[in-house]
């Protein structure tokens, strides 16, 4: 096994319309003082965890670190010298295999200058927020860039040394139809990344437009969102265009062409240890989950004056681990094997499939099962299923 280190970088551009996550648009000079908060966080790490009752299993703490990642939020907006620092906190504090460096970018944030740094400093994955290539689906959603944006800067990366470059697509965006979802995923097709997440749009009543879905309004097109039966066939249409180019689809929200899914947020998927640091970032050691405190200049504060930054703890039992298995397992495209399970946990898993089986909705090989592909985009109702 080995250790995936997850670094937070809470701020962004402006806020997307559908968007609830801890993110806040700051001015640039408050980017320096975070990147030095979170190199002492990574650097005083140990005393924190022991302050706040978390104790690593042995075998972690010797762990090598070969994935990071900065997920955000729009860490591209960092100076890429801060990027350095963090990646270089990290390698005097782990023992480092550095193999996979992966950034989350915006389009519009990509430039030579700092392509060259990020591939210098060891970034060698990027991920790109595209969510679509229609300017008006672009726009209604608040977001910065452009489909233009996005045929600028793939030539930029390729050019600094960066080829493993992802793509976020969203399924439902305001104002989406079929026609203009089979033209993202065509344009995806001329660009060719080597990763590709598909996700659907999330009705989350804490961000403006899931607010105006709920509650009625005009600003933010919520009337132009298409419905749940559209978006379920603009993911089955994903699928198959994505499989028959050549990408493995190897979790619900994922594809990748040969040798590129992605070896950090695998390691979430199957329950393997991994550090957060920053502002609301979350770890998992396989037996404890904890997460910073969310507000950065709080953070920030605390860094400078040596408080420990961890907020929430909990100790996962038996049966939640167990729970977490069958969940994240069945996200998995390869599926669960039931009598590892069964190994591990003591219980046996079976008849929680039984009606599913029949259903359709899961398929059996042997002691594996996993989500029927023809049904994987209604996945969540077998996961309420499973969970019951
Ligand atoms: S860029 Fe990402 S994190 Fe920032 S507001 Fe938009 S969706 Fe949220």
């Amino acid at each position: 096994m080995s250790l995936g280190v997850y670094i937070q970088v809470p701020f962004c551009q402006t806020k997307c319309t559908y968007c609830n996550f801890h993110t806040g648009i700051v001015s640039s000079p408050r980017f320096a003082p975070y990147a030095a908060a979170v190199q002492t966080e990574i650097r005083e790490h140990r005393s924190h965890l022991s302050q706040s009752g978390v104790i690593l299993p042995d075998s972690v703490p010797s762990e090598v670190v070969d994935t990071v990642y900065f997920g955000g939020g729009t860490p591209s907006l960092l100076d890429p010298a801060h990027l350095a620092a963090i990646l270089n906190s990290i390698r005097k504090t782990f023992r480092c295999d550095l193999r996979e460096v992966t950034l989350e970018a915006d389009p519009e944030t990509v430039e030579p200058r700092k392509a060259s740094a990020w591939a210098a400093a060891g970034i060698n994955r990027i991920s790109f927020g595209v969510q679509s290539f229609s300017d008006l689906e672009l726009k209604a959603a608040g977001r910065m860039h452009r489909r233009a944006d996005v045929y600028r800067a793939v030539p930029i990366l390729h050019s600094a040394g960066i080829r493993n470059i992802s793509f976020d697509l969203i399924a439902g965006l305001p104002h989406q139809t079929p026609d203009s979802w089979r033209n993202s995923l065509d344009e995806l097709s001329v660009l060719a990344p080597q990763h590709v997440s598909i996700y659907l749009l999330e009705v989350d009543e804490g961000s403006r437009l899931g607010s105006e879905l709920l509650r009625g309004g005009a600003k933010y097109s919520a009337s132009a969102v298409p419905s749940d039966d559209v978006m379920a066939e603009s993911y089955d249409l994903a699928r198959t265009t994505l499989v028959a180019a050549g990408y493995a689809h190897y979790e619900i929200s994922n594809f990748a062409k040969p040798g590129f899914a992605s070896e950090h947020n695998r390691k979430y998927w199957r329950r393997e240890p991994y550090l957060g640091f920053g502002a609301g970032a979350h770890s998992f050691s396989g037996t404890q989950r904890w997460a910073n405190a969310h507000d950065a200049a709080a953070y920030v504060q605390s860094m400078a004056a040596g408080k420990n930054p961890i907020e929430q703890l909990e100790a996962i039992s038996a049966s939640q681990a167990l729970e977490e298995e069958l969940f994240l397992g069945l996200r998995q495209l390869a599926g669960i094997d039931l009598g590892r399970l069964q190994d591990s946990y003591g219980v046996s898993v079976e008849d929680r499939f039984t009606s599913l089986e029949s259903s359709g909705l899961v398929e059996r090989a042997g002691s594996v099962v996993r989500l029927a592909p023809k049904h994987l985009s209604i996945s969540n109702e077998v996961f309420v299923e499973l969970l019951r």
